[in-house]
């Protein structure tokens, strides 16, 4: 029995799923513009039509068709918080398509276009749809440090739709929380993420000028194998023979360092509830002693006051914080990404929770 796979809408499938390039009839090269940050040799192999080696997980598909279902219900909480928003129509989406380069040009279809809250000027608004990790990371370092591909792609529409570079608004969904918010680039910086993507296409494009659409002659690798670009190329196997194989390997090295059996992860796993129960009844005992002790500081009328403990005489005080908060979408909208890089830094830890 064959099963067929139903289109999210019935044109979804044909207009949005197109390769990320291909070589036009006049023998142009065309990348679709929510492909700009994709690797150029990936680019090479899907315009030249070579076959897929390494296709996408089931679990891939479904969070990428979740993304692509979510971005009206976007479009709709914009409009309730009185954006003049016009989406595209799934049925028949405007067709963007600018010419980046001679023999190259960038294609794709923007999501709406609208203007900003009650007063703003019209432009192009990108909808995206991000797991709370990204979503925090976009909103902290802004969309330029965080996805600056989504910026290029906003950028090619707004030349396309309006045919000068004007702000754009990225708008963004939080799949965890179901929030949403939203990121103005000025124009200058619109017009800088374009020139950006150029200058990192205009290698290709003398690679196509040269070797016309030769499938044999393949651009330079612009990543390696242990990157996430690689693992997630559907080239992974043609580009770099064996290296799916290492990369599970090595997967699975990490994981088998320091075996532990499923018996003793469970005996941890108690352990750890165990400890936690008896944490948070503490926890609850220090709550009452605490508020207890600033009933007697107010009874008393003071702020701060000396008594005698089980071992020496302690203070207890009233202690008052301040808390300072940042406005990451002032701040994104005002600093160039650069100065923004130098004030807002980024760590990254890591740490095992226990849900
Ligand atoms: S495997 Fe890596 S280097 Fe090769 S085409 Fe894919 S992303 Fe590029």
């Amino acid at each position: 029995m064959t099963l067929s796979t139903p289109p999210l809408t019935p044109s979804r499938s044909r207009v949005f799923d197109r390769p990320a390039a291909r070589f036009t009839d006049d023998e142009r090269l065309e990348v679709r513009a929510s492909a700009l940050g994709q690797c150029r040799r990936a680019l090479w192999y899907a315009a030249t039509d070579q076959e897929v080696t390494n296709p996408m997980t089931d679990e891939t598909k479904l969070v990428l068709e979740a993304g692509q279902a979510l971005e009206p219900v976007v479009v709709r909480a914009m409009q309730r918080r009185f954006w003049t928003v016009s989406p595209a129509d799934p049925d028949a989406p405007w067709r963007v398509e600018v010419e980046a380069l001679p023999g190259l040009s960038v294609s794709g279809h923007p999501d709406a276009t609208g203007a900003i809250e009650l007063f703003g000027d019209e432009s192009v608004i990108e909808v995206k749809t991000r797991g709370p990790e990204a979503f925090k990371r976009w909103q902290t370092l802004g969309a330029e440090r965080s996805h600056p591909e989504s910026v290029a792609q906003a950028a090619c529409y707004t030349l396309g739709v309006y045919g000068d570079f004007r702000e754009t608004v990225i708008a963004t969904l939080d799949t965890g929380s179901r929030r949403w918010d939203y990121e103005v680039i000025p124009a200058a910086r619109v017009e800088r993420a374009w020139n950006r993507a150029c200058e990192r296409l205009a290698p290709l494009a003398e690679h196509h000028e040269v070797h016309g659409a030769d499938p044999e002659a393949l651009p330079e690798r612009d990543f390696s194998a242990s990157d996430w670009q690689c693992r997630r190329c559907p080239y992974l196997n043609a580009c770099q023979p064996g290296m799916a194989e290492a990369n599970e390997a090595d997967d699975l090295d990490e994981e088998t360092l320091e075996p532990v059996s499923d018996d003793d992860a469970q005996a941890a796993l108690h352990e750890y509830e165990r400890v936690q129960k008896q944490l948070k009844s503490l926890d609850a005992d220090k709550r009452g002693a605490l508020k207890t002790l600033q009933h007697w500081l107010q009874r008393k009328g003071e702020v701060k006051a000396r008594l005698e403990g089980s071992a020496k005489t302690r203070t207890v005080g009233m202690v008052t914080s301040r808390r300072y908060s940042v406005d990451h979408q002032r701040l994104n909208a005002l600093l160039e990404p650069e100065q923004r890089a130098e004030i807002v830094t980024e760590q990254t830890s890591e740490y095992l929770r226990v849900s």
